[in-house]
């Protein structure tokens, strides 16, 4: 609790212990003794005004300032009102009196409220806990010693040390020590990272064993941990479709109740059907019953909830709208290369035309792809394990689903797919063996080719089971590689439907084509290279891997952090889960307030019940919006 809870928290015991001594001594007839009659009705209106003024002095400001600002039916609104008219009701003194019910239902209308910035307060903590990731400094070396340095004043290449038990502030590269990196915090996964001199270290992790020399690559503002709260602190402002309707729907029912109330007052007395106390009562009954606070609160609750549960796991939703089109998905389609397959290709072979050195052929192709941050660019160059001297390359540009054309010594080198052979006509040979063929050309003449072969994640055809299993009926892969590759990897997993020989856009068509006959939600999922037109034109793009890459969490309304695809399935269970919260508490508080509106129309309900009853749903649909925090694993 805050200190203002806690203060507030002060003022409603104060105020309840006022109230039931009160009450005590009202029911006892001590006030009678002393006053009289009907100085003791007085009496007991002047003392229920204490503990109502003590708890709930604010309501009737908040709701006169609201009435001021054009937002005149309010929650607020409704309770002054109500109270006020309890009070009011002794302008009947032929009646029982109210005041008791009107101080009753200030009280624990303020219980309620306390309780829902309390629960609101504690998930938007635990979101902020969980996602407690942020760096206070970074120890920067100058001139041989150490400072410790606002993050955001370390600059791009500077060297930053991190202890064991520091957080890493900063994305770079490790230049000197070996540690483990417990990477909990973003992706939920328990194990810890090895690096050591070469290895790419990311914000947000914390070093566990030993001491790490980083060169950053990176300013603060633009490390991984800057986007990721950046992503977290907006989430809340893409609305779900059911939260905007609960906010329309507050705002026309409200007015409806309130007039609904006058008239439940009004009409019967003059119709001659009762006394006017008896049906101004109803009334007020009425209103106090109507209040939609528990809708108001808990639904948005729920989907703040069920977006900290996803970030748990290492699964960041960028909006309730996602998590609320991620529910109804019952179709995946997916990018093959380092989304279902690792990215990591390993050289198989290399088949050199005659007179060549098949050396020559690699490093040709490691050089072309000196720029590229493609998965195969990466791993020829890991293959090709040597320098590569920048100065030698004059040109080098990225054909997306082909390959890359460059200049090297000035000569032309096409490294690519049988697409950029026949796109420069360069006449190529086939070959026999299962992977990926990277041909490679020099001033227009074939040289050879290179095979290359990637694994399937070790996670990835139990993702494909756990999707069917969650019920979503095709899973379908996309790719620009081979047909063949494709065929393999598609047969291995499990998966229903795939495409092979597919460049960038003819992905976003075969996406658009599978949208036309897909019933439910379609989720694309890739990596974020070369896809992101896909990711935005799926109703849900789900990008893995933001370990790394930048263009991941740009493009995607979803960012699994681990390059899992086993999470998404844990992602569509979380989503389905958060609405089942959302549609119960909806059903519930909707449900419970109309039988207390018909019975308080009626007469049965009096205001103890409707003010037990509002307060009572609100506890436990937000009680129940907070279920949809707590995730497991599995
Ligand atoms: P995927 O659909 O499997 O993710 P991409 O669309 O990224 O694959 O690439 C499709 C094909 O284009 C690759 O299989 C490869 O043949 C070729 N290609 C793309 N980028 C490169 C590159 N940088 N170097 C060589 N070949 C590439
Ligand atoms: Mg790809």
């Amino acid at each position: 609790m805050n200190k203002k809870q806690k203060k507030w928290l002060k003022r409603i015991l104060l105020a309840l212990a006022i109230f039931f001594t009160v009450m005590a001594l009202d029911e006892l007839g001590v006030l009678a003794g002393i006053f009289g009659e009907p100085g003791a009705l007085y009496a007991s209106f002047t003392l229920y005004l204490i503990p109502y003024l003590i708890a709930g002095h604010d309501v009737p400001l908040k709701a006169w300032r609201n009435i001021r600002r054009g937002e005149a039916f309010d929650e607020s609104f409704l309770m002054t009102v109500a109270t006020i008219g309890a009070f009011a009701m002794i302008f009947f003194p032929d009646t029982e009196p109210h005041m008791a019910e009107g101080a009753a239902v200030m009280l624990f209308y303020q219980v309620g409220e306390l309780f829902q910035s309390y629960a609101v307060g504690k998930s938007r903590k635990s979101i902020a806990a969980m996602m407690d990731i942020a760096p206070d400094y970074a120890n920067i070396e100058r001139d041989g010693s150490l400072t410790q340095v606002d993050p955001d004043e370390v600059q791009i290449g500077d060297i930053i040390v991190i202890k064991p038990g520091e957080r890493v502030p900063i994305d770079g590269i490790v230049v000197d020590g070996a540690s483990q990196l417990d990477t909990a915090a973003l992706t939920g996964e328990s194990v810890p990272r090895h690096v050591e001199e070469g290895a790419e270290v990311i914000s947000g992790c914390i070093n566990m064993t030993g001491v790490l020399r980083v060169r950053t690559t990176k300013l603060f503002g633009a490390s991984t941990v800057s986007r990721i709260l950046e992503l977290v602190e907006n989430a809340s402002e893409k609305k779900a479709h059911t939260e905007n309707f609960i906010t329309r729907f507050a705002r026309v029912y409200t007015p409806i109740v309130t007039f609904a109330a006058l008239a439940i007052a009004i009409i019967p007395p003059l119709m001659g059907m009762g006394t006017w106390p008896d049906w101004i009562l109803r009334g007020l009954t009425f209103l106090v019953v109507s209040c939609p606070c528990a809708l108001v609160i808990s639904v948005p609750l729920s989907f703040f909830g069920g977006i900290g549960g996803a970030s748990k796991l290492g699964i960041l939703v960028k909006g309730s709208n996602y998590l609320e089109a991620l529910s109804e998905v019952d179709t995946v389609v997916f990018d093959k290369t380092g989304t279902l397959t690792s990215g990591t290709f390993n050289v198989v072979a290399i088949h050199a035309q005659d007179g060549v050195d098949p050396d020559y052929v690699l490093s040709m192709a490691a050089y072309a792809e000196a720029f590229s941050d493609h998965p195969i660019a990466v791993s020829i160059k890991e293959a090709y394990n040597g320098d590569i001297d920048q100065t030698r390359i004059a040109q080098a540009a990225e054909e997306s689903g082909h390959g890359v054309a460059a200049t090297i010594d000035g000569r032309e080198v096409l490294v690519g797919n049988d697409k950029l052979m026949a796109a420069h006509d360069v006449s190529w040979n086939d070959c026999k063996i299962t992977g990926t063929i990277l041909h490679v050309a020099i001033d227009g003449s074939y040289a050879g080719h290179i095979v290359i072969a990637d694994v399937v994640k070790d996670d990835a055809e139990q993702a494909i089971s756990d999707l069917h299993a969650a019920g979503v009926e095709r899973c379908i892969m996309l790719t620009g590689d081979r047909d063949e590759v494709a065929h393999a990897v598609a047969k291995q997993l499990g998966l229903d439907e795939y495409h092979a020989q597919l460049l960038p856009g003819d992905k976003v068509e075969q996406v658009e084509r599978i949208l036309e006959t897909a019933r439910g939600n379609l989720a694309f999922v890739g990596d974020g290279i070369n896809d992101a037109p896909v990711l935005t034109r799926a109703d849900v793009g789900i990008a893995m891997g933001a370990m790394g890459s930048d263009a991941a969490i740009e493009a995607a309304d979803i960012v699994l952090m681990d390059d899992k695809p086993s999470n998404i399935a844990r992602a569509i269970r979380v989503a389905r889960k958060t609405m089942r919260i959302v549609h119960q508490n909806i059903v519930f508080a909707i449900g419970v307030k109309v039988l207390i509106l018909a019975l308080a129309a009626v007469g049965i309900a009096n205001m103890w019940l409707a003010v037990f009853g509002d307060v009572g749903v609100a506890v436990i649909a937000i009680l129940n919006a907070m279920r949809a925090m707590s995730v497991k694993r599995d």
